[in-house]
Order: structure tokens, then sequence, then C-alpha cells
């Protein structure tokens, strides 16, 4: 193992156009570079093992070469780059504040920079984790980091942008480096495979690349442990199993089974995860993640948004076309509400569970949908007639215990129900019912949604007394007396009814709409307006409410309005 060296290093680039992922601020430093504008300080932001510490010595190493290529790149043969590249070059000098962070050590950075280096042209001073400096330290260096020599050139490093101090941001130009995509990650990985003699399943790199979550230094790290392992072949099932990363398998397993309601295999494989050691939360949170690529991958246009190998493309695109979105959709709704309760819940396998259950279960009405006829069989009778009930009548029981949110399945039988009345309605409407009290005259056009068949005042008094005898009989005498004794007038198509006071009033008026309907039936016209009054009588209004009540009695009797105000009396209205 003497000649061993990490890939990290190994691999580590030594041009900017082999760093990885950050094009675009490998172009933008190359332009300034061959543009001759050149900033005193950089400031250097990203995610740790991304490259900001290469760039900055890639950046370090061009500025100094003597013989610069056309495309802005070092030539690595002069002597300045030969010096850079065998590490012996003066000309970088690299602090790590994490451990050096004192006002001595920034105070001995600053001392060495008035000296001009003897090779080359500039002094690159790289100072890591910038961010660790202390008050002290940083108050320091302002100074020179505002009016440094000409030689000298400084890159700051830090992984946390916002410790840094507004004064020292405003002497930097800021560069950004980005996590790096598992697919760039993954293409360097196979590219270092290819370099090693290893072989590999690209699923297997993928992996690491996504364990690496955008950082290449600890993806070439895990790239070398997995080696180490397990020789010179990496398969798919051995990275998982030495990662403990759960298998993806499982979730199209899980996923299949949903359609085919197999609960019971969901709820054995789930017991087979836990048993493996894996979290319930992290495996409810990959199931969500699942979700979500097969949603992406329902539409071509999306797919792009997907992080993984070719072959798994195909599968989940092939997966998502078994699954529908209001599946897919009311699934992540599910997921997400259980992954917010899961840290405050008692039991937390229990609470997975009946997640898996609810999602189980989201398919079997989407799967009604699709066969549902017009005799429309409630889900109940549905499942308690089907072969397969066992599973789905215990869901159904959990189902009872959910929110409605899940009650969505009831929304297709909803629907059919408006679409009969509707039918119901047209039918009534264009065939004029030989029973009623139709004038001789009548034009009817039969063709015609709306019959508007003429109206006489009498056929308004017969179907309003109609409907006054059917609300008595069905129990709501108050409004059959009302319309009884109301004053009805009918004039161009508009019905008015009067009435004596204001709670028969707002009775009528919580029936208008229905009350109308059923007129417009009866009368067999559409065009048929309904007006509710306020008799305005000189006859004294009688009371009904008890506020009217008193106040008709104080009238009749004022000694009544002393006795309440002499006992400070409040009358119960
Ligand atoms: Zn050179």
């Amino acid at each position: 193992m003497d000649g061993f060296i990490v890939s990290a290093r190994k691999y580590r680039p030594q041009h900017f156009n082999t760093v990885v992922g950050q094009s675009h601020i490998t172009n933008t430093l190359k332009n300034a570079i061959s543009n001759n504008q050149l900033a005193q300080a950089y400031l250097f932001c990203g995610p740790r093992g991304v490259g900001k510490t290469t760039c900055a010595r890639i950046f370090a190493k061009t500025i100094n070469c003597t013989n610069k290529l056309e495309n802005g790149e070092a030539c690595d043969k002069c002597e300045s780059c030969t010096s850079f590249n065998t590490g012996a070059s003066l000309n970088v000098y690299e602090l790590d504040a994490a451990s050096n962070n004192s006002v001595e050590d920034i105070r001995h950075l600053v001392d060495q920079v008035r000296f001009a280096p003897q090779l080359g042209e500039y002094k690159v001073y790289i100072i890591d984790e910038v961010h660790m400096l202390s008050t002290a330290a940083f108050n320091a260096f302002l100074k020179t980091l505002e009016e440094p020599p000409k030689h000298a050139k400084f890159i700051l490093a830090t992984t946390e942008k916002h410790k840094i101090i507004p004064t020292i941001l405003s002497r930097c130009q800021v560069f950004n480096f980005n996590r790096i995509k598992t697919e760039d990650i993954s293409e360097h990985l196979a590219f270092m495979a290819k370099n090693e003699n290893v072989t590999f399943e690209p699923e297997a790199l993928q992996i690491i690349a996504q364990k690496a979550d955008g950082g290449l230094r600890d993806a070439c790290s895990i790239f070398d442990q997995m080696v180490a392992f397990t020789g010179s072949h990496l398969t798919y099932k051995q990275i998982v199993e030495n990662l403990h990363v759960l298998d993806y398998d499982y979730y199209f397993e899980i996923i299949n089974q949903m359609i085919n309601q197999g609960l019971p295999n969901i709820m054995v494989t789930f017991d087979e995860i836990l048993k493996k050691g894996f979290d319930g939360h992290n495996f409810l949170i990959g199931l969500g993640e699942h979700i979500r690529n097969l949603l992406v991958s329902k539409d071509s246009y999306t797919t792009s948004l997907l992080e993984v190998s070719e072959n798994l493309k195909k599968r989940y695109s092939e997966q998502a076309t078994n699954c529908s979105l209001q599946f897919l959709l009311k699934a992540l709704s599910i997921i997400s509400k259980t992954d917010v309760n899961y840290k405050s819940a008692k039991n937390q396998r229990l609470l997975v569970e009946i997640t898996l259950m609810q999602l189980c279960y989201l398919t079997a009405p989407l799967e009604a949908e699709k066969k549902n006829d017009i005799t429309e069989p409630s889900t109940a009778e549905k499942y308690a007639s089907s072969d397969k009930n066992t599973n789905q009548t215990i869901i159904q029981k959990i189902n009872s215990l959910q929110e409605p949110e899940i009650k969505f399945a009831t929304k297709p039988t909803f629907a059919f129900d408006k679409i009969n009345i509707k039918s119901e309605f047209s039918l009534n409407e264009v065939k004029p019912k030989q029973n009623t009290v139709v004038n001789t005259t009548t034009t009817v056009n039969e063709t015609n949604t709306l019959v508007n068949t003429e109206v006489k005042t009498q056929h308004v008094l017969d179907s309003i007394k109609n409907f006054a005898d059917s609300k008595m009989a069905a129990g709501a005498r108050q409004i059959g007396t009302t319309l009884n004794t109301a004053k009805i007038s009918f004039v161009n198509n508009t019905i008015t009814i009067q009435i004596q006071n204001e709670s028969q009033k707002e009775q009528l008026q919580s029936i208008k709409q229905n009350f109308l309907d059923e007129l417009r039936k009866s009368l067999q016209n559409n065009l048929i307006k309904l007006e509710i009054e306020l008799l305005e009588s000189s006859e004294p209004v009688k009371a009904y409410k008890p506020s009217d009540i008193f106040k008709e009695l104080a009238e009749k009797n004022p000694a009544l309005l002393e006795l309440k105000k002499e006992f400070d009396l409040e009358i119960d209205y």
C-alpha cells in the first residue's frame, strides 16, 4: 500500500477545464486571467468538497504561468508550473484559519505579504475556512486586504458565507460554488474507475454519488473505501449493503403492491426493512422521493429532473405509467403529513404503518372509479361482494378512523348524483305533465329546454297553495300558514308575496330558492321571479317575536316601561 494515494488527491484537477461541475466559476476566472482583469481579493463560498481550494490553486498556478495556453490554461511546462505541480512553489501560501485563527497568525501572514516573489509575478494567499478567524484577526487583516501590494492576491474560502463580516465581503469578488450534480459526480467516478481498472455497475456509482450529497471529495473517499471493501468490481448490491443505503428495489416493490392492494406484503416488507436496521423516518422520506421521481417521470419534459442512471429512469417511467397522477399527488400529501407528525408520534412504527395502509387504500377507489358505471354501488357494497375483501374491509375500517382527506373516494359518486338530478330536471321540463293546468292557448316549444308557458294568476295561486300544503304535510306548519295568509300578486312574471312581519319574511327568505325552483317547475316557466315583501298596512302589525310582543304591550301600558326602568330589568328576547 506504499504507493497508494487517495483518489481525491490523485484525481485533483490540475486545470480549470477538469474541475467538475463549476464551469460558471472556472470560465469567469479564465476570462479574467486572459483579459488581465484580476481582482485583489476573491471569496470562494460553497459546501465542503466542491472544489474551492482546488480552484484557488489552479488560479495561483495559472496567473504565474509564463507561457499560458490560448485557452487560458497553464502550460504545465514552464518553471513556475513545474514547481507548482511538484508542490515546491513559494508563490502560494495556504493558511487554514480553522486552526490558525489568532491575531499572531494573521500578523505573520501580513508581514510576508510585503515581500515580492522571487520567481513569477504573483504571490497567492489562500485562507481556508476564513469565517473561523477571530474578530481581532479580521481587523488586523482588513488594512492589508484593502490595499495589498500589486504582487499579492488573496483567495478566501468559506463554507459559511453568512459569518463573513460585511467589511470583508465588500472588499472581495465573491464566487458561489455549487453542490455538484449527482450525474457529474458519477461521471467523474466512472473516469476514476476506468483509470484504476475497477469495473462497476452504473447504479453502484450512482449510489456513491448520492451518498456524497454534492461533495466530490466525499465521493472520492467513499469510492476508495468501497474499492478496498469489495475489490475491483463494484456492484449495486454491495454498495447498498456497505453504505447502509436503502435499496430502491424496495420502493419499486412497495408501489407495485400498492397498485395491487397487496397490503399484507407491504407490511411484511416494511418489517424486513426495519429488521435490517433502517429508520422508519428515512424509509418514509425515501418513499416520498420515489413517488416524486415517479411524478417527474410522468412527463418527458420533466424527466431531466431525475438525477438517476438511464436504466433507472426507464424503470421509473415504466412504473409511472401504472400510477395515476391523482394517486401520486395524494400519496405525496399523505407522506408529507406523516413526515411532519413523525417526531411527535408516540408509536412511530404504527404511524408509518397507518400511512402505508392509507397509501395502499388510495388505489382502491381509483380502480373503482375506472370501472364505475352509472349504477354506482356504494364502495362498501363493492368491497363486501369482492373476493379479496379481507384487506379492503380492514383498510376501510382504518379509513373510517381517518380524517376526511382520504374520503375523496366518495367524490365520483357525488358527481354522478349531480348528473342524475340534472337529467331528471330537464326531462320534466321538456315533457309537460298531463295533469298540470295548462291553458289551451299555451304554445309549448318542446325542443327548448326552457319551456316558458304563459302563466295565469290562478295557476300561480294554485301552485303556491300546493307548495304550502306540501310544507304543512311535511311538518313545516309555520311556512304553510304564512303562505296561506300572505297577500299574493302576479305581474310581469313576478310573484310578489307580501307578509306581515320580519320573522315570517326571514322564514320565507330561507327557503326562497327552493320555493322558486318548485314554482318554476310547476308553472313550467323559468322566467318566473319571486319577491318577498313586508306588507305595508295601517293595520297593527301582529306581534310574533318576544321583542315585538313587549313593544306592543308597552304601548298599551306605559307602566311596563317604568317597571323595567325602575328595577333595571332585562328582557329575555
Ligand atoms: Zn506554465
